[in-house]
């Protein structure tokens, strides 16, 4: 018998990196520079060159990125931003803190924005577009970009579940005019609390960033505009930095158990796997499947001791956050994102799994079918 499988798995993190991070740390502390420092520096640089864009400005989280970013898009109170319904919640908050209405777009079956749905969406209020890269993999971004430049709205690319994704080679987050990272604990490029970061080509963005981020601060004593307290921590700044060196491996394991699951999946006629198109180099952030009879295949997995996970059981539209705000789509509205908000299921993808378990859970899927 194997033990249980978890969806993730933090604590073998922990354990495997406990000695270079706590050497890290301690080193850090005696220094104590806390909230700015060298280390935000570094890993700023870090990203630029990772990325291959021109700014990085690093911030407390991916969500601060996405409204800060918004903000110097121009988008004020009143103003349209159009993005899929099916994201992390993060995405459309913050849109409506910037007093914005969020404009959704129904997407593809493989969860990302429609190009064709947008143009739809266009009215004289949309102010930006937001794709999300969900689960690691890339937008249509040629579509994307050409809608962008044909009706002159800019692109702010939610790219927090999407470091070191490509579309057709270049990097997701270096499309758009702004493009915005999470370094939540579980991303791909995780900090230990809260962390985030914005990219651009953009200088007088990267600049205002900079200075919004930390109380509109322009140099020690001159306050240009009201500013917040959006800035990462050098600690998490110096996790970080060491587990950079470590992506790419990271991304390797995960495009290596994602093809396991392909090879040991692509026969059953009951789901569909994610399918890498030739534009695209995915980095699998989550491996989402679209299962016949997901809330009883969950459940099933779940008694064998599988852990899975649904990235999002609830579209953002049907969340009561929502409904107080603003006015619910109709019913045949968004065909794609319902279909398959009732479908999506997460497996275990972490770096951490061996090949053993990937195998099980293949099989138990495999079972339940046959037996169903
Ligand atoms: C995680 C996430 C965010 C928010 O990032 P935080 O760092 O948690 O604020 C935004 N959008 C998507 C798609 C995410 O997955």
């Amino acid at each position: 018998m194997l033990n249980k499988i978890p969806y993730i798995n933090l604590i073998k993190q922990s354990r495997e990196e406990k000695k270079e991070i706590f050497k890290a740390l301690n080193k850090l502390f005696l220094k104590s520079e806390f909230v700015s420092g060298d280390e935000v520096e570094i890993f700023e640089k870090n990203i630029r060159n990772f990325l291959k864009i021109k700014y990085c400005v690093a911030l407390n989280s991916g969500t601060d990125a996405l409204t800060l970013g918004l903000h110097l898009l121009g988008v004020r109170k009143g103003d349209e931003v159009i993005t899929p319904p099916n994201s992390f919640v993060a995405s459309t908050a913050s849109i409506v803190h910037l007093g914005a209405i969020p404009v959704f777009c129904d997407v593809y079956r493989d969860q990302n924005i429609d190009p064709k749905q947008i143009i739809k969406k266009i009215t004289k209020k949309t102010k930006a577009i937001m794709p999300v890269h969900l689960s690691g993999r890339a937008c249509e971004m040629d579509e994307i970009m050409n809608i962008s430049k044909k009706y002159k709205i800019p692109i702010i690319e939610d790219a927090a579940q999407a470091i070191g994704t490509k579309y057709k080679n270049k990097f997701v987050g270096s499309f758009g005019k702004i493009g915005c990272f999470s370094a939540h604990p579980l991303k791909n490029l995780n900090a230990i609390g809260d962390g985030g970061y914005l990219v651009t080509d953009d200088k007088t963005i990267a600049n205002k960033v900079k200075s919004l981020r930390n109380h509109g601060i322009v140099d020690r004593n001159k306050i240009s505009t009201f500013g917040h307290v959006s800035r990462m921590d050098n600690i998490q700044a110096a996790v970080l930095n060491l587990r950079i060196k470590k992506l790419k491996n990271v991304i390797k394991k995960r495009r290596i158990n994602a093809n396991l699951y392909i090879e040991n999946l692509k026969n059953l006629k009951n789901i569909i796997l994610p399918y890498e198109k030739i534009t695209e180099f995915n980095t699998y952030h989550t491996f989402v499947i679209l299962a016949e009879g997901r809330d009883r295949l969950k459940s099933y997995l779940q008694k064998k001791g599988i852990n899975t996970a649904i990235h999002y059981p609830h579209l953002i539209f049907d969340q009561k956050a929502y409904k107080r705000k603003f006015k619910s789509p109709k019913k045949n509205e968004f065909k794609v994102a319902r279909e398959i908000s009732k479908k999506i299921l997460t497996l275990p993808i972490n770096q951490y799994l061996s090949i053993r378990e990937i195998k099980k859970i293949s099989n138990e899927i495999k079972n339940f079918y046959q037996n169903d």
